[in-house]
């Protein structure tokens, strides 16, 4: 049998879906498996779950989606990171809700044209709702055929990524896309994985490319390496008996619509309160004669994909006898509602090592 062949039959009589069992497998609600591949996007299917399950108890239908208030539904999201998934979720929800009439697009092109929803998202959708003869392409169908093939090129360029596609494409059972897509999708995910491959129990073994050569952890092969850039976060948590204050992430920037404490973001870490002070962007309408320095908690780390977060955490009284009169994107809100916003982990951190000292 040839090579492509093979590997199409191997992975689909390899497929046992109780073998993974998920809340998102066996329906062909395209809403609930939308909602489903967009928490994965970014999220491994463990960490996703309980989202998942609360998200589809809270909203069944994309109209509760489209009709919930967008801070309950941040808040719903908090912990999960990739923010934009969130507003691009609510987005398309009412654009389904108000201008499709509530029918979820059924075919690949339409589907790919909700906010949010990239080629991938968009194959898996096809396949899995409506069986539409469309491969999903992503890390795990990668290091797949890469290692099959043992391709030596690097994926992350355009021709990396032209030639992926069209491979994936031609292998894909095009009879049974749904539950093709799902076999590579679990088997990178259980069988061919990054570090541990295990190649003993593989189906595929008798031909892989990459086995036989010795290059398994050498694929797939990529050029480009992610740089982050470092930014140093000073969190001014103004505390008073009967309020904190807290901002709303309005800018083009990560974490957008979530909420955080004031903030100054620095070039570099800073040591003292005084070098706080001088460091020339205070906001005017937060005196610092009220304000007597605490301590300092942190640094804090957080990894996003294209950012490394530095954070400190100023803890400061406020003893002046008016509340701040602070700009429109702050609220000043009792201590014990705090939680009730959606905040950045790095911050979620902060709350539960902090909780008996700032409430
Ligand atoms: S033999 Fe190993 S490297 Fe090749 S497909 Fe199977 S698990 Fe992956």
């Amino acid at each position: 049998m040839a090579a492509e062949e093979f590997l199409t039959t191997a992975l689909l009589s390899w497929y046992e879906p109780e073998r993974r069992p998920l809340p998102w497998k066996h329906i062909d609600d395209p809403y609930r498996i939308w909602l489903s591949e967009i928490i994965l996007q970014q999220t491994r299917a463990e960490q996703g779950r309980p989202y998942y399950e609360k998200f589809v108890k809270k909203y069944p239908a994309v109209a509760d989606l489209a009709l919930a208030p967008e801070d309950e539904l941040m808040k719903m999201w908090e912990g999960l990171g990739y923010y934009s998934r969130a507003r691009n979720l609510h987005a398309a929800a009412k654009v389904i809700h108000n201008e499709l009439g509530g029918a979820f697009p059924s075919t690949f092109e339409d589907i790919l044209k909700l906010k949010g929803v990239g080629p991938y998202t968009a194959a898996a959708i096809a396949s899995f709702a409506f069986n539409l003869p469309h491969a999903v392409v992503d890390g795990n169908v990668y290091r797949v055929l890469s290692r099959y093939f043992d391709y030596e090129d690097a994926t992350d360029t355009t021709a990396g990524k032209r030639y992926f596609a069209e491979l994936a494409q031609r292998v894909l059972a095009s009879d049974n896309a749904g539950r093709y897509n799902q076999a590579i999708m679990d088997f990178g995910a259980t069988i061919c994985t990054p570090k541990a491959a295990r190649c003993t129990e593989c189906p595929l073994a008798t031909q892989c490319q990459a086995l036989e050569h010795g290059t398994v952890y050498q694929r797939p092969v990529k050029l480009k390496k992610l740089q982050r850039r470092t930014r140093y976060f000073n969190y001014l948590v103004v505390r008073h008996p009967d309020f904190r204050i807290i901002e709303k992430r309005t800018g083009k920037d990560i974490w957008q619509n979530l909420y955080q404490f004031p903030l100054l973001e620095t070039d570099a870490p800073l040591e003292s309160w005084s070098e706080l002070q001088q460091q020339g962007q205070w906001p005017s309408w937060l005196p610092i004669e009220n304000l007597s320095f605490q301590r300092k908690v942190g640094p804090r780390k957080q990894e996003l994909t294209h950012q490394r977060i530095i954070a400190q955490f100023w803890e400061l009284d406020f003893q002046g006898e008016a509340t701040p009169d602070a700009p429109d994107n702050f609220s000043v809100v009792k201590p014990e509602n705090c939680r009730k916003f959606a905040f950045p982990k790095i911050i979620g951190w902060y709350f539960d090592d902090n909780l008996l000292y700032l409430f």
